[in-house]
């Protein structure tokens, strides 16, 4: 179960212990050092990765306005960024964070993001510690970076701020994180067509993030709903924590959903 959701670069902790005021600063081998900005966040990092958090904090400035012109409204309490300097940190803080203690994190998962931080493994080290990820590729790593703080804004807007409450709405919160970061580019888009067009494709919401077109099929869904009901209807959706929930503020059935959103893809706008 657990699984399900740790997928690349997020995750959303069934188990996550609700440290409300994280003290990473003390724990073994975190981040030590940190910084106030101007902008609602926190950051800590090690000196080592100065020059990280300083690329990094750019990008996050640019992703809150985009962030806030999306959903039209802004952040609504401060969080922190952590960006740990190796991937031993980062899996202790999973470790307590899920309240898991042999977790071992894979190599494609680097980020996470829910209500009250964001942590991400470095970008330094993704060459040799991390798999899937190309920090050279400035701008997959900049929408990267914003996808997680998509979750953090959507925690923020939540009842269940780290996500452990939700039921069933993995397709949307990663959705959600893949469109309105701009991950799902034409590329992307065109991947996920192509597929669907090719195969009968998930028939449950469930099923949509999963396999490797996970980020392109949970993202066009969230467009299709974008596109069809319009922003002011996603922006309703983040508030929600059960699929049924959603469903019901669609108006639609399941079933009517995915067939409409699979129709999507024949459309000459699609893409
Ligand atoms: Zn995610």
């Amino acid at each position: 179960m657990f699984f399900k959701r740790v997928l690349l670069f997020l995750v959303i902790p069934f188990l996550f212990g609700c440290q409300h005021n994280p003290k990473q600063k003390s724990d073994p081998g975190a981040p030590q050092k940190a910084i106030t900005q101007s902008t609602p966040y926190l950051m800590h990092y090690d000196a080592v990765d100065e020059l990280q958090a300083k690329q990094i904090a750019h990008w996050l400035d640019h992703g809150q306005k985009d962030i806030n012109l999306f959903f039209d409204s802004g952040f609504k309490k401060k969080f922190e960024v952590f960006i740990f300097s190796e991937r031993d940190s980062l899996d202790q803080q999973w470790q307590k964070d899920w309240n898991m203690p042999d977790f071992k994190s894979q190599c494609w998962m680097v980020a996470s993001g829910i209500a009250h931080r964001l942590d991400i493994l470095s970008p330094r080290i993704w060459k040799t510690q991390a798999c899937e990820h190309n920090s050279k590729d400035t701008l997959a790593t900049k929408k990267l970076i914003v996808h997680e703080l998509v979750h953090v804004f959507h925690g923020q807007h939540n009842p269940s701020p780290t996500f452990e409450n939700v039921e069933n709405i993995d397709w949307l919160v990663e959705g959600l994180a893949v469109y309105a970061s701009g991950q799902l580019d034409k590329e992307r888009y065109q991947r996920a067509k192509n597929y669907m067009l090719a195969e009968e494709g998930p028939n449950s919401l469930a099923d949509i993030w999963k396999g490797e077109h996970k980020y392109g099929l949970a993202g066009s869904m969230v467009k299709f709903i974008d596109d069809t009901y319009g922003r002011k209807t996603v922006v309703q959706l983040i508030g929600f924590t059960k699929v049924n929930a959603v469903l019901g503020a669609l108006q639609i059935s399941e079933e009517d959903l995915i067939m409409q959103w699979k129709q999507s893809f024949n459309s000459k706008n699609s893409g």
